[in-house]
């Protein structure tokens, strides 16, 4: 690496392999382009990934929220008695939320969707701490902004919290101001929440590709005319499935009579529904009665471990039921109906495949997007031997926030 290199990354949000490969993005920047398998899950699995070179059973972060007696989201339990027009609302939890991270402290990612409140008294939140700043897990694992930190290389990152125009421009000034800078990371969900509601509007997808598409490059041109040794790498978490179906799977187990709570416990996702059991009549009438469905299946502990997200606690549920691709549960947790698109389906499926492009080609080729912390650390000169996997593995360690928390969400 030589002294001067400046190292930009671009995380595109849902911008999958499929998307990417028809619209020919980025050619002139980043000529070299790889299909990355994702993992099981959502962008809260996939990002820490992504960030640590470490599959969810070693980062310890899987689900958003995740089963305990002791819950740092129980203060929420008291709203329960609201009327559902009322605690369902957009414009009641979206202020909600604001104040709700203030209060808490918790600077990581995280909405209360449509979850009814009394379930925080039984289930937390895994991402209390921004996964985008130095000692985010609880689990102890390492990202790449612990590395940059440990490496003494001058960074600055960009995420969800940032507004798309100001965030680009503050890259800009960055480049042009910051002659120590050595890399950066633009993160982006603008392309993850327009998909969700246009994937299969070919027309409306370009011209969002290519909104985002024209302000990176400009950020790269930029950087060639100033700096000129520049590494690029643009990578995504997933793709986006067009929604062919909702079925709803609550119905199916409400109508089992069993006492939610009291002989199970359940998270609807909007992909997966995860359970946990008081008594085995519950396990084995559920169980049963998934099994009998056809869009979904009910995974195996093998099919767990394969895909590097069976917890030895159970944390995150000690059955997962899996909706087949392009099918949905609704209602859900996450929603009333049905968006156009969604992901957090099979890895296997095409449109869940993400993308990596770089302006260097990259030995051995990344094909899992975990690979995208090899791709980063070997960018900025850092020694890219796989994560460190973390040892403390309970996190209700966490606690709260860390100290320097408190920023504010944009969400
Ligand atoms: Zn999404």
């Amino acid at each position: 690496m030589t002294a001067n290199r400046l190292t930009l990354v671009f995380f595109v949000d849902a911008l999958g392999w499929e998307v990417a490969r028809k619209l020919d993005c980025f050619r002139d920047i980043a000529p070299y382009s790889y299909r990355q398998r994702t993992v099981l899950g959502y962008s809260c699995a996939a990002q820490p990934t992504i960030l640590t070179g470490l599959m969810p059973d070693e980062h310890g972060h899987w689900g958003m929220f995740y089963r305990t007696e002791r819950s740092d989201m129980r203060a929420l339990r008291s709203l329960r008695f609201l009327p559902k027009t009322i605690s369902t609302h957009r414009r009641f939890r979206g202020p909600l939320l604001k104040y709700h991270r203030k209060r808490t402290g918790f600077t990581g990612y995280y909405s209360l969707y449509r979850i009814p409140f009394h379930l925080f008294g039984k289930f937390d939140l895994i991402e209390k701490r921004d996964i985008y700043a130095p000692g985010a897990f609880a689990s102890g694992a390492k990202s790449i902004f612990d590395h940059l930190a440990d490496g003494g290389v001058p960074y600055r990152v960009w995420t969800w919290k940032d507004e798309l125009n100001e965030g680009f421009a503050e890259f800009e000034a960055a480049i042009r101001n910051d002659r120590e800078l050595r890399f950066a990371l633009h993160y982006t969900p603008y392309i993850d929440a327009f998909l969700h509601g246009h994937i299969g509007d070919d027309k409306a997808v370009a011209g969002a590709v290519a909104l985002i598409e024209k302000k990176i490059v400009r950020v790269v041109e930029l950087a060639r005319e100033t700096r000129g040794d520049v590494n690029v790498v643009i990578f995504s978490d997933h793709g986006m499935a067009e929604t062919t179906a909702e079925h709803d799977v609550m119905s199916v187990v409400t109508a089992l009579g069993l006492g939610q709570g009291s002989d199970y416990h359940v998270f609807y996702d909007s992909t997966m529904a995860r359970f946990w059991f008081e008594s085995p009549r519950a396990r084995d009438a559920i169980t049963d009665a998934l099994k009998k469905l056809d869009y979904g299946t009910v995974l195996s502990d093998d099919d767990l471990r394969r895909e590097g997200v069976l917890f030895d606690d159970r944390r995150f549920g000690e059955l997962i039921f899996l909706m087949n691709p392009t099918k949905l549960i609704v209602p859900s947790y996450m929603g009333g109906s049905a968006p156009r698109g969604m992901h957090g389906f099979s890895p296997e499926h095409k449109d869940s495949y993400a993308m990596l492009a770089s302006s260097f080609a990259v030995d051995p080729e990344p094909t899992h997007i975990r690979d995208s912390f090899r791709v980063m650390m070997q960018a900025a000169g850092l020694p890219s031997e796989a994560g460190t996997p973390g040892t403390r593995d309970d996190p209700d360690d966490l606690g709260g926030a860390t100290s320097g928390g408190n920023q504010e969400a944009a969400a």
